[in-house]
Formats: structure tokens, C-alpha cells, sequence
């Protein structure tokens, strides 16, 4: 039974066989959501808010890695997608509100994974709690990962006023703070002392309603491994942007996402001690060949082990002083004193201290990224915003671009920004790809990204879960905040 081999026509049959598929659709979700909430407060944001939805005349990226498909139609019934397939074969039920959209391009709701909510790396160091559900949502990020928090409960009350539909968003997945070793110096992070604080902070943070952790670069092996038996015995999984312990060694330990990818993995650092951060890490990576075996054999080693990795590339590019050029629309998303701040950065930018990644290393990131899915790794993406005038939202679109430019197919990039994700986070037989049954999460881009990887940009309407938000809305109700709100 295939939605495709519906006849074109609202008879007796097609609606038994429709009635079917929603039933099937019904009984296979695990990580089942609501339809979104529409009150007067998210109202104006809303375009499309019908009980059945038809886009016609689509193309389609369904998130799976299958080929790009030309004419397609899908419908959604309620918070479901009920049928993908040609235009041409494909029924729509006589209820449906029909949206013809040639032209256009589908793609599934992108599942990030380094989903910040604060704007850092600037003076004055604020959370996003009103510009980032907005600007997430704007760019068709449906399901969010925080990958660490400033300030948790404000990403808890976030969470809840978007549950609630006091604001739009994406479904947010809360890491909770960031954990680090004893030694650590970032005023943001819990330094654990012992394995039984480390058990108490994670308890502490399940029960608040966290569902990740992340993990820093300064923490034992031993450590770690307490964390992440905690968070294991409370359902919860660990994130890391590593450092002092190895991708392989916290592969070993059970770690469920690595950050970054190689321009943080410490195992290619020559020297490096066994739970030290060596100094060089981020940098030194820049002499490493990525073709060589040792090199290769790691990225083969991990793919095995099935530890995933999420892809940052967007954000290390804002370190390239060569290649980075600030986009002119995020800027006007800045709150003025902050794009003061954000230009002037820019500006210095590969000058003495900070970070820089050279244009090689960041080939070297995509080459490794490229091998590794090769290899059979699981790779997902993350935005990562960051105060070098990186957003949320237009980070997550970077990335495709850069996946691009690194030799993936857009069908391989999509992928791994949707459905690879979900995999992830545990979702993927709800959400991440545009299939029957799944929920209703897709983006609709004016053109074609598999020709200009641009128009991805260009997104008309997001929908979440059914309820279609107007991408123009979010993005108007965000300019200026960043910086402030
Ligand atoms: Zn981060």
C-alpha cells in the first residue's frame, strides 16, 4: 500500500484506504507531539492553519537521502503527513486547503543540535529567550537541542511558553548547564568535584525536565564516564565539545553526540597526555592530514563504534578571517550596540589571540565530515550562534552550504540536517523526514537549493506539526532583539 496508488478522486475506497494509512501513521510514532497551540499571541505569525493542508507541485527532499523528486504533492491531516507522490496520482481529499506551489522546494523541518538560546562571545553575553525560537523557527529548525545552557530555566520556560503558544518555536530539547571538571575556569559551567556530584547534578537537572547534558573539555575520563552513567540511568544523553578526553575515549565511554567534529579531537594532537587538554588543541589540527591512515582509521573506528557526530562547520568559518563575510540580514537581526560589537570583532578578526582557523583547516573539517559519512557515521549539524555574528537560524542554512561546498549531495546534506538528527535525539520514526506517518515538520524554499544552495534561504512557510508559520513574520518580530532579548 502505497499513498502514490491513490486514485485521484475522493471515492468510497480512497478514503478507506486513507483512513488506514492513519491509522498505521497512528500507531508508529513514539515520540508523538500536539499540534502546536494557536492563541492570539502566535496568531500572526501563522499563515496556514487548516485541519487539512495540500502543497501540489512541489519538488522534494524527504530527508531520507533518496533522490530529489520533481511534482510532488503532499498532504497533511492534522499534525501527520498522509500522503507523498506525483502530483499526477496523488488524491486530495475534497477538504483539503490546497496550496499550488511550483517553484517551490520541500524540504523536511531541520533537527538541530547545537541549538544555543544565549548570543555569546560578545561583552555583554544575553539570552535569546524572545529572538531565538523565533529565528529558528523563521529558517525551518522544527526540533532544537540546546547543546548548553546559560541560563537553564530560562530554556525551560521557553520550552514551556512555546508548548504553551505564547511564542512560536521548535521543539526544544534542553541540555541543562554545562558540565565541567574541577579545574574548569568558565564562570557558565558546573565544575564537578566527584562522581557523586556529578550523579546529584544530573538527577537534579532529569528532574527539572532536562533530556541532554553536555560535557567539557577540561573533565577526567573517570569523570565523564560518571556523567554519563547518571544521565543513562535517568534516560538522558550526553553531548561534549571534547578536549581532554579523546573522540575515541568518550566513544568508549558511551557518549551519544561528539561536538565539532575533527577540529576538536584531541587523539590528533602528537603528545597528547591522557585526561589533558592539550593547548594546541583547535589549532594544531591544522597540520594534520586528514588522507593519512592513522587519520583514517580513527574516522572508520568511530564510524563503527556508531557514535554520531554533529557538524559545526558554519560557526568555525566565522574564525576564517579569508573567508567569512558577515550576511547583511543577520546583522539587521543584531541589537544596535551589540552589531557595534559584533563589526568591530570582525574587523580584528585573525589578529593576535582568539581563535583563527585557516581556510585549510576548514577544508580538512569538511574532508574528515566527508569520510566519516562515507565510513557509515552517523553525522548530524548544529548551528552553534555565536557573538563572531553567527545566528541561530541562519547558522543552521550555512551549514547546508557548507556541506555543499564540502562534496555532499544536497539529498546527503538534507540528511544529515534532518533526518541523521533525528536519529540522534531518538525521533527519527517521528520526525525528520517528509514520509506518511510522520509528523507534519517540513520547510517550503522559494526555488530550487539543490541547483543554488542560496535558496535555502528563502523560506516561505514552516510547518510544525501541521500549523504553518510565516517565515517574514518570525524573522520581522526578531530584528533588533539579538543583543538584548
Ligand atoms: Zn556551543
Amino acid at each position: 500500500m502505497h499513498p502514490s496508488s491513490f486514485p485521484k478522486s475522493t471515492t468510497a475506497s480512497a478514503r478507506i484506504l486513507a483512513g488506514l494509512v492513519a491509522i498505521v501513521a497512528a500507531s508508529t510514532p513514539t515520540n508523538a507531539q500536539p499540534r502546536p497551540r494557536v492563541t492570539d499571541e502566535v496568531r500572526p505569525f501563522i499563515a496556514v492553519d487548516a485541519p487539512m493542508v495540500a502543497l501540489t507541485h512541489v519538488r522534494l527532499i524527504d530527508g531520507t537521502g533518496a533522490t530529489m523528486r520533481n511534482d510532488q504533492t503532499i498532504v497533511i491531516d492534522g499534525t501527520r503527513i498522509l500522503a507523498v507522490g506525483p502530483s499526477a496520482t496523488t488524491a486530495i481529499p475534497v477538504q483539503a486547503h490546497v496550496l499550488d506551489r511550483r517553484g517551490f522546494t520541500v524540504v523536511p523541518g531541520f533537527v538541530g543540535l547545537h541549538e544555543h538560546t544565549y548570543f555569546g562571545g560578545v561583552q555583554r553575553l544575553t539570552q535569546m529567550s524572545t529572538s531565538a525560537p523565533l529565528l529558528y523557527l523563521a529558517f525551518g529548525v522544527t526540533t532544537a537541542m540546546t547543546a548548553g545552557s546559560q541560563l537553564p530555566y530560562h530554556e525551560l520556560s521557553m520550552q514551556r511558553a512555546i508548548d504553551a503558544g505564547r511564542t512560536p518555536g521548535p521543539r526544544l530539547l534542553i541540555a541543562g548547564p554545562y558540565l565541567d571538571g574541577p579545574e574548569s575556569r568558565n564562570p557558565m559551567t558546573r565544575a564537578l568535584t566527584s562522581d557523586l556530584e556529578a550523579q546529584r547534578v544530573v538527577g537534579y537537572w532529569a528532574d527539572e525536565g532536562v533530556t541532554w547534558v553536555k560535557v567539557m573539555g577540561n573533565m577526567s575520563r573517570a569523570r565523564m564516564g560518571a556523567v554519563i552513567r547518571a544521565a543513562h540511568a535517568r534516560g538522558v544523553r550526553v553531548t561534549g565539545h571534547l578536549c581532554s578526553v579523546s573522540f575515541a575515549e568518550a566513544a568508549e565511554l558511551g557518549i551519544d553526540a561528539l561536538q565539532h567534529g575533527f577540529i576538536t579531537a584531541s587523539e590528533y594532537v602528537p603528545g597528547k597526555k591522557e585526561d589533558e587538554c592539550p593547548p594546541d588543541n583547535m589549532r594544531v589540527q591544522s597540520n594534520v592530514d586528514v588522507g593519512s591512515e592513522p587519520v583514517q582509521a580513527s574516522i572508520r573506528a568511530l564510524a563503527r563504534r556508531g557514535t554520531p557526530v554533529v557538524s559545526t562547520l558554519g560557526v568555525y568559518e566565522t574564525f576564517a578571517p579569508a573567508r567569512f563575510v558577515m550576511d547583511t540580514a543577520a546583522l539587521a537581526m543584531l541589537a544596535p550596540e551589540t552589531r557595534r560589537e559584533v563589526e568591530e570583532a570582525n574587523a580584528r578578526l585573525g589578529s593576535a589571540g582568539g581563535l583563527t582557523v585557516s581556510p585549510g583547516l576548514l577544508k580538512s573539517m569538511m574532508r574528515w565530515e566527508r569520510d566519516f559519512v562515507a565510513a557509515g557515521g552517523l553525522l548530524g549539524a548544529g548551528c552553534d550562534p555565536w557573538g563572531t555574528g553567527y545566528l541561530p537560524g541562519y547558522g543552521d542554512v550555512r551549514n547546508f552550504e557548507m556541506f555543499r561546498e564540502a562534496g555532499f549531495s544536497a539529498e546527503t546534506a538534507i540528511q544529515i540536517m534532518t533526518y541523521n538528527g533525528a536519529r540522534i535525539l531518538g525521533m527519527e520514526h517521528d520526525v525528520g523526514a517528509v514520509t506518511v506517518g510522520r509528523q507534519a515538520d517540513l520547510v517550503l524554499v522559494r526555488g530550487n537549493p539543490a541547483v543554488s544552495a542560496r535558496d535555502l534561504y528563502q523560506v516561505e512557510l514552516v510547518f510544525r506539526a501541521g500549523v504553518g508559520y510565516d517565515s517574514q513574520k518570525l524573522r520581522a518580530a526578531a530584528r533588533g532583539l539579538v543583543g538584548l532579548r
